[in-house]
């Protein structure tokens, strides 16, 4: 049995690896050429640790390979994983273009029976837009089987995640796809949750959903916090404690970002919204999350009254620890703000500096790139914590105050103990508690 993985991003190029290293057949392949080129030599195009070496490893031992050619990886597999892009529309919606065009491309290329796999994150009902646009396009009478199977991978640990699931959802309609997947994941027999496809497909969105709802949710009880004595970190490890709640995305801070909650939330009100169902629960958690940029900014501006030519050390950009991921970064809206208040910033973050230059290239007016967090912190009139990488928890703020025009640190994440920080001499404002 050969696996294709189509869209070798984030998602597809851990599923091509994770699957490969469970002793499959894989075929990569992307319409990024460039992907492709690097992933043959063993280079990972993102930032995932752990998944460079188990690339090399399995395109060394010859279970993996890649190609440019998506029409060959079609015709050459049994079964496809789809893990295209599907990104938000402006109304909110899922864009399912690139779903359509891979779809359309299995229908003109079909040349015995194939199991296509919805990986992708798509709204319910989208396995039978697949279906229909295959039995549209295709050109010879071969059978074929569409089954969902969501990916609940997070960036920055998404190899084990991977290898060690808390559950594979698996949608299906046919005995055949059935036993295919459960075959691709004979590995993991105990942790398979077998449902119809409508159900896996809203399996996802209803988890994201979810998750979201959680860190929003937490971050109103943190604004509650702030006008009263109460202090979010505790009122989150109290309300975790219960395992009814459990104690995981109860961090109060600048809200989600990243590629999958904003967009995740929105396709799921448009989805219910569409079937005219009344979404206001999920509205708010994202109305919840956009203010959280107007809290931190609100924040800087109560510490540093007038923000104009403030120089500002902008420390963490990724949307979250361990990955160069910006997409949707609450770093990307809090560094807008600040250009439009003629602040100078000077941006630092481990690993996703190369991506945020494509977003603010370096010549950007106010915008200055610094090659670690001291250097960032030097002659700085505030630090702004924006992600909570593990390198700042470790900082040494005994030499960042030396460095510093004014110690003042802003925390949005909540990364240091008050005390702790104020005993060495900073001025402190963090997020949800004193
Ligand atoms: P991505 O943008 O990193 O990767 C998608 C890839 O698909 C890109 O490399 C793109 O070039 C490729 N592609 C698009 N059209 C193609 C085509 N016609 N032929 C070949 N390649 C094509 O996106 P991602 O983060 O990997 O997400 C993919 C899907 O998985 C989305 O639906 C997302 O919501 C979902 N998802 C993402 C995560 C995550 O943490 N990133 C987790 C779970 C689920």
């Amino acid at each position: 049995m050969k696996i294709g993985v189509i869209g070798t991003g984030y998602v597809g190029m851990v599923t091509a690896v994770g699957l490969a290293d469970l002793g499959h057949n894989v075929i990569g392949t992307d319409k990024v050429t460039k992907k492709i080129e690097k992933a043959s030599k063993g280079i990972v195009p993102i930032y995932e640790p752990g998944l460079g070496d188990l690339l090399k490893k399995n395109l060394k031992n010859g279970n993996l390979s890649f190609s440019p050619d998506l029409e060959e990886t079609i015709r050459s597999s049994d079964v496809l994983f789809v893990c295209v892009n599907t990104p938000q529309r402006k109304d909110g919606s899922a864009d399912m273009s690139f779903v359509e065009g891979v779809s359309r491309c299995i229908a003109e290329n079909l040349n015995g029976y194939k199991l296509i796999v919805e990986k992708s994150t798509v709204p319910v009902r989208t396995s039978s837009w697949i279906k229909r646009t295959i039995s549209l396009y295709k050109n010879k009478e071969y059978s074929f089987d569409v089954a969902s199977n969501p990916e609940f991978l997070r960036e920055g640990s998404a190899l084990s995640d991977f290898l060690n699931p808390d559950r594979i959802v698996i949608g299906v309609e046919s005995e055949k796809a059935r036993n295919i997947l459960l075959k691709i994941y004979k590995k993991y027999k105990e942790k398979i949750h077998i449902t119809n496809i409508d159900t896996a497909e809203l399996i996802k969105h209803a988890s994201n959903s979810f998750l979201a709802m959680k860190i929003s949710f937490i971050n109103l009880i943190s604004d509650l916090c702030e006008k009263t004595d109460a202090d979010v970190e505790f009122v989150a490890k109290g309300m975790g404690l219960d395992s009814r709640i459990g104690k995981q995305f109860l961090k109060a801070g600048l809200g989600y970002g990243g590629s999958c909650f904003p967009k995740d939330v929105r396709a799921l009100v448009k989805i219910g919204e569409d079937l005219g169902i009344g979404m206001k629960l999920l509205k708010e958690v994202d109305r919840i999350n956009l203010a959280r940029i107007d809290m931190f900014i609100n924040k800087i501006k109560e510490a540093l009254w007038i923000l104009k030519n403030k120089k500002l050390a902008v420390l963490g950009l990724s949307f979250k620890p361990r990955t160069d991921d910006i997409r949707n970064a609450p770093s990307l809206n809090i560094i807008e703000r600040l250009l439009e208040e003629e602040s100078q910033l000077i941006l630092y973050d481990p690993e996703a500096i190369e991506n945020t230059k494509t977003y603010f290239p370096e010549k950007t007016k106010g915008i200055h790139y610094a090659e670690s967090a001291l250097e960032a912190l030097t002659n700085a009139n505030a630090a702004l914590f924006i992600t909570e990488w593990e390198e700042f928890k470790k900082l040494d703020l005994y030499k960042a105050k030396q460095l510093m025009s004014n110690p003042i640190i802003i925390d949005g994440r909540n990364i240091f103990e008050p005390d702790k920080v104020r005993k060495l001499g900073f001025e402190y404002y963090s997020v949800g508690r004193k």
